[in-house]
């Protein structure tokens, strides 16, 4: 079986803009895969020779208690449960958020190797796209654009290589 990728990040970081670049599609449905449930966005994912399954998420509202972001805060947590690895998704240009400690936290908890992407890094340098991040505490942050590809190979690379 292909490897899992969940992605997950709070609303409008670009995990759709992400998986869309990674599989190719706009709404790539996957129905050949047992175990996974269909109310997602699953997506065929291919990186050069390196093949994946990818999960969008509706984004993560960890204190919504009732009502769709409850919703789509369950549907991120069981993504993140059928995922051999998990890509969060942050945002270069906004920096830190306090959402964004929640769902470290979160991630943390489920054991699943996290690689933590710091996304819209276009035209940025390095160290000032990744400063704010290291504080989370899940690693050395890399810098992506899903809008224009960089670093997307690369951040394919470590997550396939953290199984
Ligand atoms: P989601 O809510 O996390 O799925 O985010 P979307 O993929 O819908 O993207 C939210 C907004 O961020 C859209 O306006 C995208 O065009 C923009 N966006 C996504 N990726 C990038 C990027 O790499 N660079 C820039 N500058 N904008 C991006
Ligand atoms: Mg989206």
């Amino acid at each position: 079986m292909k490897p899992v990728i969940a992605i997950v990040g709070r609303p409008n970081v670009g995990k759709s803009t992400l998986f869309n670049r990674l599989t190719r599609s706009r709404d790539a449905l996957v129905a050949d895969f047992a175990g996974l449930t269909r109310d997602r966005h699953y997506g065929n994912g291919r990186m050069g020779e390196r093949e994946f399954i990818c999960i969008d998420t509706g984004g993560f509202e960890p204190v919504a208690k009732t009502g769709i972001l409850a919703e789509m805060a369950k549907q991120t947590k069981q993504a993140v449960v059928e995922a051999d690895v998990v890509i969060f998704l942050v945002d270069a240009r906004l920096g830190m958020a306090p959402q964004d400690r929640v769902i470290a936290d979160f991630l943390r908890k489920t054991g699943r190797p996290v690689i933590l992407a710091v996304n819209k890094a276009e035209g940025m340098a390095y160290t000032t796209v990744t400063a704010d991040f290291y504080e989370l505490g899940l690693g050395e942050p890399i810098a992506i654009s899903s809008a224009h590809g960089d670093g997307v190979r690369a951040m394919i690379d470590e997550a396939l290589d953290a199984l």
